[in-house]
């Protein structure tokens, strides 16, 4: 194991962790910032972004995390693309083992590890992951092109990819489990308006069907229990997220779904000098912008914490 020490690191590379690498970085604190698995986070498997403040025109995600990191390094923060494995948060200062072979101790830790996207738990999804199954049509849609496709949810995302695939696909079937969609009115109507989507309410799906890929998904009714097999090549899981927080849950609070919990209206943990900024920390919001705003809390409530123990320590 190799070692090295520390001021400010931050685990994850999302809005939240860009914007608390700015706010250290130009408060002198040299943060170091490790990406984990999807540099860039969420974003960079979304389309246009347009409701962050800043941009009339709206904005590629991909490309907004591409100016969030440059804007991170512009101002000198140490970006390592890696994924933080463990922690030891039960001393001072705090220890973050990095790929099991790297140990870094930090006086101050900024968790944005954000939430991953979730899926329907059937064995079917992991057989025919990559080859059929994808839980990101932006990412994968383009494979798909020509061919009919399903996607699970009723969300914005759900509503967000419909659309997204209507474009490139003949046919897209949406499986809504509900008589009714949990999607804004606008993404709503804008499923509703697309001739090639089709709306399947109260519909689940039971099974993917297929050799080596996917070739069709057989899906029931959950008011009549009729079954149906629907003819698509590309089966899309757009139903919501779950927190990355797995690593810190012998040290920190979480409620039931595994949010960080922290100390309202800061991003304090009740460990000193462990912060949460972003998704990882927050069920309700989940935007681009709440994030970076609370990686920003993360940053200065780090800065004060950091000032705070020096004067303890002179
Ligand atoms: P949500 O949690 O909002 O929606 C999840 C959807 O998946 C719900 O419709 C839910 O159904 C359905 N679902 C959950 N589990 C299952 C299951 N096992 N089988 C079938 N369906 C299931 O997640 P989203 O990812 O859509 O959105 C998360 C947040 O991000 C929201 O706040 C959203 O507004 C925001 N967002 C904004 C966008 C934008 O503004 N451009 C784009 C994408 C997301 P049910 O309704 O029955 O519970």
């Amino acid at each position: 194991m190799t070692e090295e020490k520390v001021k400010v690191l931050i685990i994850g590379s999302g809005p939240a962790g860009y914007t608390a690498a700015i706010y250290a970085a130009r408060a002198g604190l040299s943060p170091v910032l490790y990406t984990g698995g999807q540099p860039g986070g969420q974003l960079t498997i979304t389309n246009d972004v347009e409701n962050y403040p800043g941009y009339p025109e709206g904005i590629n995600g991909p490309q907004m995390m591409v100016d969030f990191q440059k804007q991170a390094e512009r101002f000198g923060t140490d970006i390592r693309y890696a994924m933080a494995t463990s922690v030891d948060f039960s001393g001072y200062p705090h220890k973050v083992t990095i790929d099991e072979k790297h140990e870094v101790t930090a006086e101050a830790v900024i968790i944005s590890t954000g939430a991953s996207a979730k899926y329907l738990g059937l064995p079917s999804e992991e057989k025919f992951a990559n080859k059929g199954v994808s839980a990101c049509a932006v990412c994968d849609g383009f494979f798909y092109k020509g061919k009919n496709v399903a996607v699970v949810g009723a969300g914005d995302t759900a509503a967000e990819e419909a659309t997204y695939l209507a474009n490139l696909c003949p046919k897209v079937y949406m499986l809504v489990r509900r008589d009714e969609m949990r999607a804004s009115k606008i993404m709503q109507q804008r499923v509703l308006n697309t001739p090639n989507i089709e709306v399947l309410w109260n519909t689940e799906a039971e099974e993917i069907l297929g050799d080596d890929l996917v070739s069709g998904v057989r899906v029931i009714n959950n008011k009549t229990k009729e079954t149906q097999e629907l003819d698509v090549e590309g089966f899309f899981v757009a139903i919501g997220h779950e927190p990355n927080t797995a690593i810190f849950k012998d040290y920190l609070d979480m409620d039931e779904s595994g949010y960080l919990k922290v100390i309202p209206g800061t991003s304090k943990t009740k460990i000193e000098g462990v912060f949460v900024a972003g998704d990882a920390a927050d069920r309700v919001y989940r935007q681009a912008v709440t994030a970076a705003g609370t990686g920003c809390m993360g940053a200065l409530d780090a800065e004060r914490f950091l000032a705070a123990k020096e004067v303890e320590l002179a």
